[in-house]
């Protein structure tokens, strides 16, 4: 994906499918991150070839049988592509990535003017200070019963002693109190901390199809019930705007 900066995927699925045909390969895959699956799309476009997103199996053969998550990963869904070649993505945090074949290396030509017409042109800083969400360690996030966008502040300053990113459910960027780059969720980012702190989430199945990867979930919810405090590892039932406080404030006499 580093090959042709700015990321271009027009580009890329050209030096991809050039690739491909030099070594004959009979699959071709990539990361089921949105730009591995960007550039897998315009592979398939311009090939013609069949695409199969989000697997977390593959069984090589005519036809090859692959193994899909669907619907937030509630779902497994088994496919069979009928092609020479088939199109893979594959889903993310399923396969470890030292497990791979060695790398294989091709000469392709340089990418055609056309093909570089849809890149990147420009970076904007993520409202929470530049931890990546799907690559972040500790996340703090926070949904509804944080209760306004100013409410923010207190998750936002645990995430900041903790050096963690803050996150939300969707309830939270519908409302407009954070960005869309902030959902952790179905169709928010799928994360892998070691610890997650649900601030105020209720635990929706499209919220906890995000958390998959999580280690560790510490649910912090004034309702016992409610379905994140019955699935987390950690919970502590009682007021956020009370406890998160607290939490930051005794990190903050240890240090
Ligand atoms: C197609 C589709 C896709 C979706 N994708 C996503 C997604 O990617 N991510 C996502 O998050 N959602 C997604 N949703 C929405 C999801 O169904 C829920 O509506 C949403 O997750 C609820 O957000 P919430 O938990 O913040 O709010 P609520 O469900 O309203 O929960 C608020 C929680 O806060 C608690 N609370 C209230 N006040 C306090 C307080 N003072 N202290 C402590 N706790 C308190 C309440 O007990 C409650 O448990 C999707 C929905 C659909 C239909």
């Amino acid at each position: 994906m580093d090959a042709i900066q700015p990321f271009a995927p027009d580009a890329l699925a050209a030096a991809l499918a050039q690739a491909a045909d030099e070594i004959n390969a009979s699959a071709v895959f990539a990361a089921g991150t949105e730009r591995g699956n960007e550039v897998m799309a315009r592979l398939a476009a311009r090939t013609g070839l069949p695409f199969a997103a989000n697997c977390i199996a593959a069984t090589p053969g005519d036809p090859v049988t692959v193994t899909r998550l669907r619907w937030g990963g509630s779902l497994l869904e088994e496919a069979h592509l009928h092609s020479p070649r088939a199109l893979i993505t594959v889903a993310p945090h399923t396969v470890d990535a030292d497990t791979g074949p060695p790398p294989v290396e091709v000469d392709v030509t340089p990418a055609a003017e056309a093909d570089l017409l849809v890149h990147v042109s420009g970076h904007v800083t993520p409202s929470n200070g530049g931890v990546s969400l799907a690559e972040a360690k500790v996340i703090v996030s926070g949904g509804r019963g944080v209760g306004s966008k100013d409410g923010f502040a207190i998750i936002e300053e645990l995430a900041a002693l903790l050096g963690a990113a803050v996150g939300c459910s969707r309830a939270v960027t519908s409302a407009g109190w954070r960005p869309h780059s902030d959902q952790v969720g179905q169709t928010g980012t799928k994360v892998a901390p070691d610890v997650y702190i649900a601030c105020g989430i209720s635990g929706a199945t499209q919220h906890m199809a995000g958390l998959k990867g999580a280690k560790r979930i510490l649910a912090i919810n004034s309702d016992p019930q409610a379905p994140l405090m019955l699935n987390a590892d950690y919970t502590v039932t009682g007021d956020l705007k009370e406890i998160v406080p607290a939490v930051s404030a005794e990190i903050r006499k240890g240090r």
